[in-house]
């Protein structure tokens, strides 16, 4: 992994990061979720940085790639906001986050080294997560946002 956006500021002069996350649906109207093995902990969809000199979209192919073995076939956009209370492992509170809603083929297969495990969740199931608090803060967010809660 390369350095994520070395040296980018906010307007505030504060460090910050661009990150990618990816929603996935099956057919079942489930979606792909891991529990994280990094900081920020918690049930979350694949997520990751985009490292400097790449695009967005590389970014969301590569974790993507990385974390479930999965091919993106199509996405589309649908959040790009900066998070101010995002933090990382790296000690940076500030995300640019891009989430994309995609498409993939091939069949999910747990990264190890990335999560703890993998697999696919109800609309309910990911409301229960959050009743348990167990869903990490970003993607309780974004839940939120989609209208899950
Ligand atoms: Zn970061």
């Amino acid at each position: 992994m390369g350095n994520p956006q070395l040296g980018v500021s906010t307007k505030n002069g504060e460090d910050m990061h661009y990150s990618v996350g990816a929603l996935i649906k099956n057919a079942k109207d489930e979606y792909l979720l891991v529990d994280r093995k990094k900081e920020p902990l918690g049930m979350a969809g694949l997520a990751g940085h985009i490292d400097e000199n790449e695009s967005p979209v590389d970014a969301l192919i590569r974790e993507i790639s990385e974390e479930s073995s999965l091919k993106v076939k199509s996405y589309k956009l649908i959040f790009e906001e900066e998070l101010i209370w995002s933090s990382c492992s790296r000690g940076i509170h500030v995300h640019l986050w891009y989430v994309y809603s995609c498409e993939v083929s091939g069949t999910a297969k747990l990264n190890k080294d990335e999560a703890k495990s993998m697999d696919w969740y109800s609309k309910k199931k990911i409301s229960e997560l959050r009743d348990q608090g167990k869903l990490e803060p970003v993607w309780d967010y974004w839940f939120n946002r989609l209208g899950f809660f």
